[in-house]
């Protein structure tokens, strides 16, 4: 194979199945669902290719029914965590030098497995575990984690290939080496894409991982593990642990061979660790690399010249699809006077049809959130609201726990553009609405870019092009994904490369070659072919 210079396959987006009523592939996923949601899972750890039972059982629920006993996890020690990075520097040296592609084959491999054979399994357990609906569980289970895996292996091979001229006489060459010691992933609850691509990327570009997700994903996380063993990814490239976070960063940061983090999940989390690492420095052999991203408190924008009915549905879907627990939800809307009868009356239209419960209703298109924190989270920024003189609950505010973590799609409108629900994150089904009159439209603007510490994704709706123009300059760094007449959600790998800055992140672009870049450290490496044989130069005569 090291005997070519191969070209991979060329890297299309994974078609979306639509899942419609009756289909046989909607049959096929609820079918699946229902087999695992009766069946007891186990799962155990993965360190070193081999399954770690500590016998310490966590037991999984569901967030739509929180006293389902799915079966259990093995909870690990920091016993584990050594374990994990002694495997993974184990596995050093035959990985690195294996040809890059048989890595490629490797992923490419387990994209097939997910698209064919493991895609009800993958979105089902991000339906039970996660609770999903078919349609979010499709966009991110399968289609994003297999994007993440196809375009990533062309993305490497376009950095392979990327070398820098030569002079007359002389060969230059980039040798794009994986980072020397082991890489940390730790990722979130809310997208299987990201728990499945934070890991999966850095050893693509040939290092070792030790992979932490969240207690929160580990159904998901199971099925691609799973998915990679069968895709013949070797012992100890990825260790899979299930341990408790901060005391994990604690013991994996202070390691002398560790060499990067690759993580998502809150800003304060984050944080703490990128201290940690300050805390540690000296200790290290080689300067880590670090990617980071997190929170965000995403807007809608609204120019008196925008078409009323795209903006409701940007408001509805951009806030509650998946209840509002996606990074880039769009969690505050500013809308000018003239127009927020009309906008509030269709979307109002829109919420009353919207149905809740739990996915395996495939009509359901919300679902539950995901555990009693989050729960008593948005609990509390309702009641809050329903007391406030600064606020109102215009929409929704009903949250039953009875069965599972249900919280209504809610839309408050406060008068107060510095009110709570407007500044901070709240990673559920809630909706702040502060309506402007028009002619603070460019007061608003800077409003909108100084609400908030986060960058991460925005949205302006407008029909005048002029406004537009505007928006885009005055909000230049307010958002790392910025949308113009669309939701600010849905980013799709390849097209739209994910990523905010500010508080939101290192703005390192998920699903790009710049977030590649990160897990290599180039050699530079210069061949004269016909060596001086005299020190003196032309000019000593
Ligand atoms: P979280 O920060 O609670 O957890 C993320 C991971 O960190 C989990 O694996 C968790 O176990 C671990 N962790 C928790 N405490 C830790 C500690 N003290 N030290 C080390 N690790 C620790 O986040 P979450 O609730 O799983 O996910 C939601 C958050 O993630 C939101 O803030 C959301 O905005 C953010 N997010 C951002 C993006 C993005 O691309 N910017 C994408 C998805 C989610």
């Amino acid at each position: 194979m090291s005997k070519a210079i191969s070209q991979v396959p060329f890297a299309v987006n994974e078609p979306v199945r639509t899942y419609e009523p009756g289909s046989a592939e909607v049959k096929s996923l609820i079918a699946t669902y229902k087999q695992m949601w009766k069946e007891k899972v186990e799962i155990p750890m993965n360190i070193g290719g081999k399954e770690v039972k500590t016998g310490e059982k966590v037991t999984l629920t569901s967030p739509q029914d929180h006293q389902h006993d799915l079966g259990f996890y093995h909870k690990g020690t920091m016993q584990h965590v050594d374990d994990a990075i002694k495997a993974a520097m184990e596995a050093k040296e035959k990985w690195n030098t294996l040809g890059w592609e048989h890595r490629a084959a490797i992923f490419l491999k387990a994209a097939d497995l997910i698209a064919g054979p493991y895609r009800d399994r993958l979105n089902a357990a991000t339906m039970i575990g996660q609770s999903k609906n078919v349609h979010q569980a499709e966009i991110d289970a399968a289609c994003e984690f297999i994007d993440f895996l196809r375009f990533n292996v062309e993305f490497m091979t376009e950095m392979y290939a990327e070398q820098p001229i030569s002079d007359q006489g002389i060969w230059n060459r980039a040798e794009y080496r994986p980072l020397e010691g082991f890489c940390f992933a730790v990722t979130p609850f809310n997208f299987t894409a990201i728990a499945g691509n934070l890991p999966t990327c850095m050893a693509m570009m040939g290092n070792v991982v030790v992979w932490k997700p969240s207690n929160n994903q580990i159904y998901s996380a199971k099925v691609i593990m799973d998915a990679l063993t069968e895709a013949g990814l070797p012992g100890g490239v990825i260790n899979m642990i299930f341990t408790d976070g901060k005391s994990t960063a604690e013991k994996v940061l202070a390691h002398p061979d560790f060499a990067a983090l690759h993580f998502t999940g809150s800003t304060k989390v984050f944080q703490g660790m990128w201290k940690l690492m300050g805390d540690n420095i000296h200790n290290y052999k080689t300067y880590p690399r670090i990617v980071g991203e997190t929170g965000g408190k995403d807007f809608i924008m609204v120019h008196p010249s925008a078409n009323v009915e795209a903006v409701a549905t940007g408001m509805v879907r951009g806030a509650f699809e998946y209840q509002g627990q996606k990074c880039s939800a769009a969690s505050r809307a500013y809308i000018p006077r003239s127009l927020w009868n009309d906008v509030k009356k269709v979307m109002e239209t829109q919420l009353a049809s919207v149905k809740m419960g739990s996915p395996e209703d495939p009509s359901n298109f919300v679902n539950a959130v995901i555990d009693k924190n989050s729960f008593d989270k948005c609990k509390g920024y309702i009641e809050r609201a329903q007391a406030s003189k600064d606020a109102e609950v215009i929409f929704g505010g009903k949250c039953d726990d009875k069965k599972g973590w249900f919280v209504e799609p809610t839309v408050i409108e406060t008068t107060n553009p510095k009110y709570e629900s407007v500044c901070e994150e709240i990673f559920g089904p809630i909706l702040s609405v502060y309506v402007y009159e028009d002619q603070d439209w460019k007061a608003t603007l800077k409003l909108v870019d100084e609400t908030s510490p986060y960058s991460l994704t925005g949205s302006i709706f407008a029909q005048d092009r002029y406004a537009i123009d505007e928006a885009y300059k005055a909000l230049e760094n307010a958002a790392g994904n910025f949308y113009i007449n669309d939701k600010p959600t849905g980013a799709v790998v390849g097209q739209q490369p994910f990523g905010g800055a500010r508080a939101s992140g290192t703005n390192d672009k998920a699903g790009s070659k710049m977030n590649l870049l990160r897990w290599v450290s180039v050699r530079s490496v210069k061949e004269t072919f016909v060596s001086p044989k005299d020190y003196r130069y032309p000019y000593l005569g």
